[in-house]
C-alpha cells in the first residue's frame, strides 16, 4: 500500500539535520546534511541544525564549533535557532517522569561489567549489541530504596513488555507503523517492531537523558515533520515511534537514505580522519567538490519539488 504525504496547510515542513559533536563531521554527514538541505528546499521547508549532545563523557563544545563551522562551509545554516541538547536535560527529566509515571520506568543500577556477563551472546539487538539480560527489572522497592540511599547511580530503562502492552491498549489492538517517504515523497508505512531492542535505556547514569528520550522530545518540540537520516537509525525508528505514542507526541514522517561506506563496505565513522569535512578543505577542496563525492547534484538540491 502506498500513499502521497503532504504537510498540513499553514504549518509549514520542518526539517533537523542532528549531529553529535564527538568530532569532526565526515563525508556520511555531508551527505545527510544536504539530502535534508535537499529535502527542506523542494518542499518550501525549514532547515533546523540541532546539536545532540547529551552524552557528556563523549561530546565537547570546540566539536560544536566545529561542525558548526564545516556546515557553514558547505553551504548549510540553520533556518532558525540551534538547539543544544545539554541546555535542555530538564525537558527531558519531564518526560522521563512522565514515563515513570506510567509506569514504564525502573532503575537499573547493575554496571556495564555486570550486566555484559549476565548477556546472551545470541540476544542481540538491530545494532548487535547483546539485548539487556532484565537484570533489575524485577528489583523490590525495599532494596531500590536501599541502593538509592547507599548513592549507587542508576540508569532508567524502559521496561519493554509494559510499554508494548500500554501501546497495544492505547491503539486498540492496530499495529504501530511509521510512514517511509521515497525521493518522490511517497510514502510506505512500515510496521515497527520496538520489542526486538529489549529495555532500552532512558535515562543514562550520568545523565537525565539518552539519544532515544531526547530525539523524539526535540522532534516533537521543534514541530519536525520530516525526519530525514541515515539508514543506519531505521531500527531506532521502532522505538522512536513506541515513545511518540505512550508520550502522545505527533509523529514525522521518515526518509531514511543511503550510507556512505569504505572500501571494506563498513560506514564511515568520525575516526576516518581523511574523511572529515575539514581535512578535504585544507587538502583544497571545495563545497561542490564535496557534493560530487557523497553522490549528489549540486544544481538538483536546490530545485523545488514540482508536484508540491
Ligand atoms: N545524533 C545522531 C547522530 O549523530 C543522529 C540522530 C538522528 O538523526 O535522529 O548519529
Amino acid at each position: 500500500m502506498t500513499m502521497v504525504v503532504s504537510t498540513a496547510p499553514g504549518a509549514g515542513p520542518v526539517l533537523r539535520f542532528a549531529p553529535s559533536p564527538t568530532g569532526r563531521l565526515h563525508l556520511g554527514h555531508a551527505l545527510s546534511a544536504l539530502v535534508n538541505l535537499q529535502f527542506a528546499r523542494r518542499l518550501g521547508g525549514r532547515l533546523l541544525i540541532r546539536i545532540e549532545d547529551t552524552d557528556l563523557t563523549r561530546c565537547r563544545p570546540e566539536w560544536t564549533a566545529a561542525i558548526i563551522e564545516d556546515l557553514a562551509w558547505l553551504g548549510i545554516q540553520s533556518d532558525g535557532p540551534i538547539l543544544r541538547q545539554s541546555e535542555h536535560f530538564d525537558v527531558y527529566r519531564e518526560a522521563a517522569a512522565r514515563l515513570a509515571s506510567l509506569g514504564l520506568l525502573y532503575p537499573c543500577f547493575a554496571t556495564r561489567q555486570e550486566i555484559q556477563a549476565a548477556a546472551i551472546p545470541a540476544r542481540l539487538d538491530p545494532d548487535g549489541a547483546p539485548i539487556y539480560p532484565g537484570l533489575h527489572r524485577g528489583l523490590g522497592v525495599e532494596e531500590i530504596e536501599r541502593r538509592k540511599a547507599a548513592g549507587q547511580p542508576f540508569a532508567l530503562r524502559l521496561d519493554m513488555g509494559r510499554a508494548l502492552a500500554t501501546v497495544s491498549e492505547m491503539l486498540g489492538g492496530s499495529p504501530l507503523t511509521y510512514a517511509e517517504i521515497d525521493d518522490a515523497l511517497v510514502a510506505t508505512p512500515v510496521t515497527v517492531d520496538p520489542g526486538r531492542w529489549g529495555d532500552v535505556v532512558i535515562q543514562r547514569k550520568e545523565t537525565s537523558a539518552s539519544y532515544h528520550l531526547a530525539v523524539v522530545v526535540d522532534d516533537a518540540r521543534q514541530g519536525i515533520t520530516h525526519v530525514v537520516r541515515g539508514a543506519d537509525l531505521r531500527a531506532a525508528t521502532d522505538i522512536h515511534r513506541l515513545l511518540q505514542v505512550v508520550l502522545g507526541l505527533d509523529a514525522p514522517v521518515y526518509h531514511h537514505h543511503r550510507l556512505i561506506v569504505d572500501e571494506t563496505g563498513r560506514k564511515l565513522a568520525k575516526r576516518d580522519g581523511d574523511t572529515s569535512l575539514y581535512s578535504l578543505r585544507l587538502r583544497g577542496l571545495t563545497a561542490s567538490d564535496v557534493c560530487r563525492m557523497v553522490g549528489m547534484d549540486v544544481d538538483n538540491i536546490l530545485r523545488p519539488f514540482t508536484c508540491l
